[in-house]
């Protein structure tokens, strides 16, 4: 099975994509359409996202299977440490690895129902992501990647501190990050240099969303954990009565985005795809990253 690391090595910009895992037969559907419309755009791989509980996480460890056997992507799951023993978390990556998912990207997690309340470990659980991502490379030849956050982690002191742990993070063995949402290209190429300042040449993806209602929008604000620039408030804020129009523009700004990305040699964009595809795929179209079999 190919590796995360592996496709990204490869020449030139490339794109990944990402899904949260479905609630019931409908949401199936829309993820199946999703991924199966994508499939043809060749992405560096995919993943799906890790919930908080039970029928969440079996939609995730089933739908990572079967993207794993019917699909051609390069699959990748998201594991969180959220209510989770140790014992538990080695099932969880036996289990991916036995229906040959061989891409973890390792996460803390967020206390569930409130994303800043206190974090408390499970009693025979992990504390951080980084124990994560060792105990991942502990158990096999997987390739992992771990979340980074383009403003500093909410909880973190300040950017020096996060810098610190997350680069710490990353040399407990992950092979790349993929940073949280931001607005302005600039925000993401200085958490990329403050990465590679303390020598870690680890490389850290930028995550995207394409925007295309004003409901995403503040989606990606509230991601972001920063407020958006006053800039792209302007452009887009008066046309939230105007949905053609606003997606229009909420594409075009994603796509200078993306543009301005590569050409600072950013040399891979993921996309959380909320389970869609079409918007995804005209950013890309547009980015010129489209195979020629598509
Ligand atoms: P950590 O890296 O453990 O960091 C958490 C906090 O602890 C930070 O403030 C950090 O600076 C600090 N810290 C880290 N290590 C240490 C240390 N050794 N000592 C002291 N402090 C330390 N959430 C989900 O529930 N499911 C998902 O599938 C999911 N997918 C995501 C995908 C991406 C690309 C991103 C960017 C985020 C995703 N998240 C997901 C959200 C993520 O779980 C949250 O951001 C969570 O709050 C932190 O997880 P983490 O892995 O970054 O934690």
């Amino acid at each position: 099975m190919t590796s995360v690391i592996e496709r990204l090595r490869g020449d030139g910009p490339k794109f990944s994509i990402e899904f949260f895992p479905p609630r019931d037969a409908a949401d199936e559907a829309v993820l199946w359409k999703a991924i199966r419309e994508l499939e043809p755009y060749d992405p560096a791989y995919m993943s799906i996202t890790y919930g908080a509980g039970g029928s969440s996480r079996d939609g995730t460890i089933r739908s990572i299977a079967r993207v794993a056997t019917e699909t051609t992507l390069v699959p990748m799951a998201h594991l969180t440490a959220v209510n989770h023993s140790v014992a538990e978390l080695r099932n969880v990556i036996g289990w991916y690895a036995s229906v040959g998912v061989r891409n973890i990207l390792a996460l803390r997690g967020d206390p569930p129902g409130d994303v800043y309340g206190d974090w408390i470990p499970h009693p025979e659980g992990l504390t951080y992501a980084e124990e994560l991502v060792q105990l991942v490379r502990s158990l096999g030849d997987f390739c992992v990647g771990v979340s980074a956050s383009t403003y500093g982690h909410p909880r973190s002191a300040d950017l020096e501190t996060d810098t610190k742990y997350l680069v710490r993070k990353l040399r407990a063995g992950a092979d790349f990050a993929i940073a949280q949402l931001f607005h302005d290209a600039e925000d993401f190429l200085r958490l990329r240099d403050r990465v590679a300042a303390t020598g870690c040449d680890v490389p850290v993806l930028p995550g995207v969303m394409p925007l295309t209602t004003m409901r995403t929008l503040q989606t990606t604000i509230k991601l972001s954990g920063a407020p958006a620039p006053r800039k792209l408030l302007d452009r887009l804020e008066p046309l939230a009565d105007d949905p053609k129009a606003f997606r229009a523009a909420g594409i075009d700004v994603i796509t200078e985005l993306c543009e301005k990305l590569i050409a600072e040699g950013v040399p891979n964009l993921h996309f959380y795809t909320f389970n869609r595809s079409k918007a995804t795929r005209e950013v890309i179209a547009r980015l010129g990253l489209v195979p020629a079999r598509a």
